[in-house]
């Protein structure tokens, strides 16, 4: 009896015991990507880059915009032909801000916001409302909002969980 009570507590301990052997181990979290741009060729929105990006970094996870370094993403001023930006659609990219836009009275934060969106992998929806970014100019030049919504903050977190992909040659022009 003996033996077999000890038989029966060895079985019952080994399930416990087996499950921690092959409990598989906890996903790593996805390391924080560090997206570097520079805004010096954007010499008259240096505020609205610094805040435009802040809007980006504080609902992202897995990426982080970073002034300096090694860009990968530069940000240029045009005069005309409006805001668009030539990207890889995963951090690499030249965004273009167009003087005469703001001048019609589009927000240029919510410009800038718009354009990095491209670059974190985002595409247009101008029929969305005032809450996305992505909407673009399609709301209207009354709309001010420059912070993404949760639904645009998550698919960047997804875009990037696995990581920078290093320059791609295929780049496509998005306004
Ligand atoms: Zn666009």
């Amino acid at each position: 009896m003996l033996r077999r009570l000890t038989l029966g507590m060895a079985v019952i301990m080994l399930p416990f015991a087996a499950a921690q052997l092959v409990a598989a181990p906890a996903e790593a979290a996805p390391s924080v990507v560090t997206l570097h741009y520079d805004a010096s060729d954007l010499p008259d929105y240096q505020a609205e880059t610094a805040q435009a990006v802040a809007n980006w970094n504080g609902l992202e996870h897995n990426v982080q915009l970073s002034a300096g370094g090694n860009a990968t993403i530069l940000l240029h001023e045009v005069n005309g032909g409006g805001s668009y930006t030539q990207t890889d659609g995963h951090g690499n990219g030249d965004i273009y801000i167009d003087v005469q836009q703001v001048a019609q009275g589009f927000d240029p934060t919510r410009i800038i916001a718009h354009e990095f969106g491209h670059n974190l992998g985002l595409p247009d929806d101008y029929s969305g409302p005032c809450e996305e970014v992505m909407s673009g100019h399609g709301p209207g030049t009354s709309c001010k909002n420059a912070v993404p919504d949760a639904q645009e903050a998550a698919q960047v977190d997804q875009n990037f969980a696995n990581g920078f992909a290093a320059t791609s040659s295929r780049r496509v022009t998005q306004d």
